[in-house]
């Protein structure tokens, strides 16, 4: 017996979660394509955050609902914005590693309010993606963690 509360352990077992156990597929997008191709990218691949990549695929900026939201209000012609333009960019973007704890990625969402990290390795010229870590990951680990009990 080792004298641990059962808070205590749920503690360590969160702690445990890695990100490259939970994380998912990342979708992009490259910086000359359209505010209108964005839109589409995000309906057709169902999620919330696109990360934009330069030619040699790395890191350069994201996308979230509202920047497209935003970039679509007025009578502006989206197929002629490139997404670099309304993009968040490089290196105000907040970034994430395979091996970070699950709880450190879920807290930087909450301190940035942000929906979604990329999952990024480093390579010569800047930041591969590898993934994406999104509040949805963040209630997986959770349900997981409560469901596995039994
Ligand atoms: P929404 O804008 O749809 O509410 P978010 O809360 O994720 O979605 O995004 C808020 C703002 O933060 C957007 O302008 C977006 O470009 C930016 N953003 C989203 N994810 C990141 C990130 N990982 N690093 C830096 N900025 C981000």
């Amino acid at each position: 017996y080792t004298g641990k509360t059962g808070s205590e352990l749920l503690t360590e077992k969160i702690k445990k979660f890695k990100v490259h156990e939970y994380q998912s597929v990342p979708i992009v997008v490259k910086e000359d394509a359209s505010v209108y191709d964005a839109i589409s990218t995000m309906f057709l691949e169902d999620v919330g955050t696109l990360f934009v990549v330069d030619n040699k695929a790395c890191l350069t900026g994201v996308l979230s609902r509202k920047d497209l939201l935003r970039a679509s209000i007025g009578n502006q012609d989206l197929n002629a914005i490139p997404v670099h333009i309304i993009m968040t960019r490089m290196p105000n973007i907040t970034v994430c590693y395979k091996d970070d704890r699950i709880i450190d990625a879920a807290q930087q969402l909450i301190n940035k309010q942000i929906d979604g990290l990329p999952v990024v390795k480093e390579k010569d010229n800047g930041l591969e993606i590898i993934g994406r870590i999104t509040k949805t990951t963040i209630t997986k680990a959770f349900v997981e963690l409560i469901m596995d009990e039994h």
